[in-house]
C-alpha cells in the first residue's frame, strides 16, 4: 500500500507522511483516554508528536543536504510512525561523505537543543522539590511543551548515535571502520553489530516499549540486507553487463498474437519478452501482463495491444553493477541490452543471481 499523504516539495525534495503514521495517533488517543485524560490532553499530545516529527523532518533534511553535497540526490524524505527515513539515491561510497551525511542528521537535533536551551527554565526546575517538579511536569501542555521538544530532541541525538547499523550511528561506525579497512568487511561487522543490537532492543521492547520492538525488526533486516546487497556490488565490481547478460532468447514482433508468445512460453524457459520491429525495441511482453490478457480479451490478440512500453534499456558495456542497482529500484525484472542501436542481449534478476551463485565459488 503506497497510500502517502504529499506534503509537496522542500529544497526540491518530496516529503510525504505515510498513511501507517497515523495510527500513531490511534495509538495516542488509546493512550490518553484509557489515563482518563480529556480532550485537552489529546490536543497537546498530539501537538507534541507533530512538533517531534518536525524536528525529525529537520534532521533528515540534515541528511539530504549533506548527501546533495556529494553529488548524492534523494528520491523523498518519508514520515513513518517509527521516524522518518530520507531515501537517498545512491549509498555514499566513500567513507568520509558517508560519515558527514550521517552525522548531519543527529547535528540538527543538537543545534534545535541549543536553540531550545534558552526558552527552558532549568534551574527553576532544579531549584523545585520532587513533588512540585513532578506536577508541573508530569502532564504536558502549554506550560512545558518545549521541554519536552528539548527533551525529545536530546534523545533524538542519543538514540541514532547508538552504532546499530543501518541506523546512523551505525552509519558513522561502518565509515570509520572503512577508513581503516575494506568496505566490504566493515559492513559485514557494522551490520553484525547492528543485529546484535536489534536484538536488544527487540528483548528491550518486549518489556517497555513497543515502537522499540518494531524499529528492531527494521533495524535486524536493514542490517541483513545491506551486509547483503554490499557482498554482491563487491562481486560484481569490475564486470560490465555483457559478462552476465542471456545471449539466447527469442523476441517477437508487434502484430505476433499473444498465442505465438504462448507457444514460445512453453517451449522453452523465457517468461518475458523484447517486442521488436527492425531491431528496434517497441516495447516488453511479460507474463504477468500476457496472462491477464488471455483471460480478458483471447489468443488472437495482436503482442502491441499488451505489451508495456515503458522499459529500460540497458548498454552491455554499462557496469554491472549499474544494472543491478536499476533492477532493484525497478518493480519489474527484465532488461533490453543494446550496443550501438542492436539488441544483443537481455538481463534479469534470475540471470544476475546466477553470475553471482558462479563469483562466489570460483573466479572466471
Ligand atoms: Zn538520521
Amino acid at each position: 500500500m503506497s497510500a502517502s499523504l504529499n506534503l509537496g516539495k522542500y529544497a526540491g525534495i518530496k516529503v510525504q507522511i505515510h498513511w501507517t503514521f497515523w495510527l500513531l495517533f490511534l495509538f495516542i488517543g488509546l493512550m490518553v483516554f484509557t489515563q482518563d485524560g480529556g480532550l485537552t490532553d489529546l490536543f497537546w499530545h498530539s501537538l507534541f508528536i507533530f512538533g517531534i516529527f518536525f524536528c525529525v523532518v529537520l534532521h533528515e533534511f540534515g541528511h539530504a543536504l549533506t548527501a546533495r553535497k556529494y553529488g548524492i540526490g534523494t528520491h523523498s524524505i518519508t514520515l513513518l510512525p517509527i521516524g522518518g527515513v530520507a531515501s537517498l539515491k545512491k549509498i555514499p561510497e566513500n567513507p568520509y561523505e558517508e560519515l558527514m551525511i550521517a552525522i548531519a542528521g543527529p547535528a540538527v537535533n543538537v543545534v534545535i537543543v541549543l536553540l531550545l536551551l534558552p526558552f527552558i527554565p532549568l534551574e527553576t526546575y532544579f531549584g523545585m522539590d520532587a513533588e512540585t517538579l513532578e506536577s508541573e511536569l508530569s502532564v504536558i501542555g502549554a506550560h512545558n511543551m518545549l521541554f519536552y521538544l528539548f527533551m525529545a530532541n536530546i534523545a533524538l541525538v542519543l538514540f541514532n548515535i547508538i552504532p546499530a547499523f543501518p541506523m546512523d550511528g551505525g552509519r558513522i561506525f561502518r565509515a570509520l571502520l572503512s577508513m581503516r579497512m575494506g568496505r566490504l568487511e566493515a559492513t559485514r561487522i557494522a551490520s553484525g553489530l547492528g543485529k546484535f543490537m536489534a536484538l536488544i532492543f527487540f528483548m528491550v521492547g518486549l518489556f517497555y516499549s513497543i515502537i522499540l520492538a518494531i524499529i528492531s525488526v527494521f533495524i535486524w533486516f536493514g542490517a541483513h540486507s545491506e551486509n547483503i546487497m554490499i557482498q554482491q556490488l563487491e562481486l560484481m565490481r569490475g564486470y560490465s553487463i555483457r559478462d552476465a547478460m542471456i545471449t539466447e532468447y527469442s523476441m517477437l514482433h508487434p502484430d505476433d498474437n499473444l498465442n505465438k508468445a504462448v507457444e514460445k512460453i512453453l517451449a522453452s524457459t523465457q517468461q518475458d519478452f523484447i517486442v521488436h520491429s527492425n531491431e528496434d525495441v517497441k516495447g516488453i511482453l511479460y507474463m504477468s501482463d500476457l496472462a491477464e490478457a488471455l483471460r480478458n480479451s483471447g489468443r488472437d490478440t495482436p503482442v502491441r495491444e499488451v505489451m508495456d512500453e515503458h522499459f529500460i534499456i540497458l548498454d552491455a558495456d554499462e557496469p554491472l553493477t549499474n544494472a543491478y542497482r536499476k533492477i532493484r529500484r525497478n518493480n519489474r525484472n527484465f532488461f533490453p541490452v543494446m550496443k550501438y542501436g542492436k539488441i544483443v542481449g537481455v538481463l534479469d534478476m534470475n540471470n544476475i543471481n546466477e553470475f553471482l551463485t558462479f563469483r562466489s565459488s570460483f573466479d572466471f
